[in-house]
């Protein structure tokens, strides 16, 4: 197993209220995505997991070891961490963001090498930004900022990907291109990714695993062909869906006449 949840317990201010007995797997090469309504403890769950914040119960580890046994530089080389939201009022280059990514493997008083600037500069070709390399960063669009953070995480060069909303803020194409192209370094590298989605339909093409997060619990999680169905996509956002089979590719829509009843 490449990383392991067990019966892990957090809540922000001391009660237990915001993640109750989160418990999972994740081995080489998968990946996984959490799919949950607003608010149901995705990012929360992404953060424990990166010892930004502490669970209250309950252990996190990467290979063998307890996270909470790995420093900040030795977790940052396992664990690379793509946030939600981030906002940078200096304006940074999009390079300079990117070689971020490179702070675990630079010596605290050192520049960054040929090397890391080869492997941010890959990075930012990956996820097409190269025209914009010397841009600053607070000039950038949202979806652009995006791309750049997904870039920063990559560079990161980490065995264990966390993805807080990769695809929010990018185009109907770039949804698709930059999740293929994580979904193919991931698969050729052996890496591993846990990552959060709200399109169902993304969610079955990208993942090997699901798991549904619903007020803080998992109330479903398996192999994407088992879970997502359309007894389980209804329990978690509590609407009417329909999933449909065309060409062989699955399609979840919602039944959109029953949306305003209350
Ligand atoms: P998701 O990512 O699934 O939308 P979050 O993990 O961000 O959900 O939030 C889970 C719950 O924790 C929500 O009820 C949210 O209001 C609460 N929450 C998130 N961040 C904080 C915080 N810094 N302090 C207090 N409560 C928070
Ligand atoms: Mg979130």
């Amino acid at each position: 197993m490449k990383l392991k949840v067990k019966n892990l317990y957090f809540g922000y201010k001391k009660s237990f209220k915001v993640l109750k007995d989160i418990t999972f797997s994740l081995k080489q090469g998968e990946i996984f995505t959490l799919l949950g309504p607003n608010g149901s403890g995705k990012s929360t769950l992404l953060k424990c997991i990166n010892k930004l914040l502490k669970p209250q119960k309950g252990v996190v580890f990467i290979g063998d070891k307890n996270i909470n046994e790995l420093n900040e530089k030795e977790l940052a080389r396992e664990v690379s961490y793509l946030p939600q939201e981030h906002n940078s009022s200096f304006p940074y280059t999009v390079l300079d963001i990117v070689l971020m990514g490179r702070a675990p493997y630079i010596g605290l008083l050192s520049s960054p090498s040929k090397k890391d600037v080869m492997m941010a500069k890959k990075a930012i070709e990956t996820v097409g930004m190269t025209d914009l390399i010397n841009k600053p960063y607070t000039e950038l669009s949202g979806g652009q900022k995006k791309l750049v953070l997904i870039a920063r995480a990559l560079a990161q060069d980490a065995e264990i990907l966390l993805l807080d909303e990769p695809t929010n803020h990018l185009d109907f194409k770039n949804q698709y291109v930059i999740l293929s192209r994580i979904k193919k370094l991931i698969k050729n590298r052996g890496l591993s990714a846990i990552m959060t989605l709200h399109d169902s339909n993304l969610a079955m093409i990208f993942s090997d695993k699901v798991a549904m997060l619903k007020n803080g619990k998992i109330i479903a999680y398996g192999p994407v062909e088992e879970v997502m169905n359309e007894r389980n996509l209804k329990e978690l956002y509590e609407m009417e869906i329909e999933i449909f089979n065309i060409e062989n590719r699955m399609i979840v829509l919602p039944k959109l006449n029953t949306l305003t009843e209350r």
